[in-house]
């Protein structure tokens, strides 16, 4: 299949973050060409006119199959939200979670999400979400110690079983995930990085998320989290860590120096009370990879990777007493080629360029943004855009979505589903 989008202006996110007006040749899964007038045939022509044409954003931490609890669980600080979390997921069905991960998928189709990093146990279900809905999922089978789980069996056999039935698909990319030092063992960690070695995958996890967590970690191995896990070798740029809400410096530091990538949730750390805010402006200093993340739409309550991205500007610039920490450029760049970086992908995704798979989203400005203009498009996108203007969706070379109508897959049926639980 081909499809040529004529007549858009191009945020490519590019080595030089060009905007250019253009046209986008997608042949198959691939970019093939960006330039003013291509004449060609192709089979679906898109008119981008008056329209912003970029990279499908990448939301690196989520739990899809966790949608159907969304408003459930509200106004609780994290601990109790987990004992309730916990105590609803251990009671569901097989079913369940297959359409809570659709119905996840259909919201980040709707609002302009292509790819995701997702973190939870039954990935194999999610996986097979993913088939249906034609998204990019990046699934991350989380494991704990087992006095812990709620998952049947044993959770870095379950891990490790995924990911070797897994590999080598086109849309979905296995890998493995751990809750948190609270709940993982040194034993389980290490057992963990080293199964995500063998196989060649990326490890995610939670880390340093509230105060409590970090403290009560103080208190049992006289450590902090990051400084233990530096210790015991664990950080490597294999590596997303979720929150990294409380952190010092010298943490920082070690994250810098590992080359590990953090997720940045300001809503739902926001929601959940966290206090603070992560201290993203150092990490930026210190060359610690960053990205950004819904969390679950539990605690975020919704998937739209545009309320994250101004969420972020908005939360640091407040802290700091600083307009100019954050600039939009940093935020664009977080939510596309940062993300690919940390997923291990960057030379196939998180920017419109020629031999780049082709995961392309357009946005209709209107009534935000208008007149396009190059010189401010991208505050725009971060600030002024909702994912509701996201009019067309393609991942992989194929239009999940066009003129804001699903077309991957019935939402329908998901919805039927949902009315009847
Ligand atoms: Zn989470």
């Amino acid at each position: 299949m081909s499809i040529l989008i004529k007549g858009g202006m191009v945020v490519t996110q590019n080595l030089d973050r060009k905007i250019m007006d253009a046209d986008i040749y997608i042949d198959e899964n691939f970019i093939t060409e960006i330039n003013r007038n291509i004449s060609v045939e192709a089979d679906h022509v898109i008119d981008a006119r008056n329209r912003i044409v970029m990279p499908g954003l990448i939301n690196t931490h989520t739990h899809v199959g966790m949608s159907m609890f969304r408003g459930a669980v509200e106004d609780m600080q994290l601990d109790r939200f987990l004992e309730k979390t916990f105590k609803l997921d251990a009671q569901r069905t097989e079913e369940d979670i297959y359409y809570s991960s659709l119905l996840s998928m259909a919201e980040m189709i709707r609002t302009g999400t292509t790819s995701f990093l997702d973190l939870y146990y039954d990935e194999h279900i999610v996986a097979r979400a993913v088939e249906k809905s034609g998204m990019r999922g990046f699934l991350s089978w989380v494991t704990l110690d087992r006095e812990f789980t709620t998952q049947k069996g044993e959770p870095l056999k379950n891990a490790e079983e995924f990911i070797s039935s897994h590999r080598g698909k086109e849309r979905v990319v296995p890998s493995i995930g751990f809750q948190g030092v609270y709940v993982c063992s040194d034993e389980t960690l290490l057992k963990g990085k080293e199964i995500a070695e063998r196989y060649g995958v990326i490890e995610h996890m939670h880390l340093s998320e509230t105060r409590k967590e970090v403290y009560d970690y103080l208190k049992k191995k006289n450590k902090r989290p990051v400084e233990h896990l530096k210790e015991i070798n664990f950080l490597s740029n294999n590596l997303v860590a979720a929150h990294t809400v409380w952190l010092t410096v010298r943490e920082i530091d070690y994250l810098g120096q590992s080359g590990v990538s953090v997720s940045h949730n300001p809503v739902s750390n926001m929601k959940l009370g966290t206090g603070g805010a992560a201290p993203v402006p150092e990490m930026m200093k210190r060359n610690v990879n960053v990205t950004l993340g819904t969390d679950s739409s539990v605690t975020n309550n919704n998937l739209d990777m545009f309320d994250v991205m101004k969420t972020a500007g908005l939360m640091h610039k407040n802290d700091r007493w600083d307009a100019s920490v954050l600039p939009s450029q940093s935020i664009l760049d977080f939510a596309t080629i940062n993300a690919a970086k940390a997923l291990k992908v960057s030379s196939l995704l998180g920017s419109i360029e020629e031999g780049k798979l082709a995961d392309i989203i357009i946005l209709d400005p209107f009534p935000s943004g208008i007149p396009l203009k190059k010189e401010n498009i991208v505050a725009n996108i971060v600030y002024a855009l909702k994912g509701l203007n996201v009019t067309h969706t393609i991942v992989d070379g194929r239009i999940l979505m066009s003129s804001g109508v699903i077309r991957s897959f019935d939402v329908g049926e998901v919805l039927s589903f949902m009315e009847k639980i």
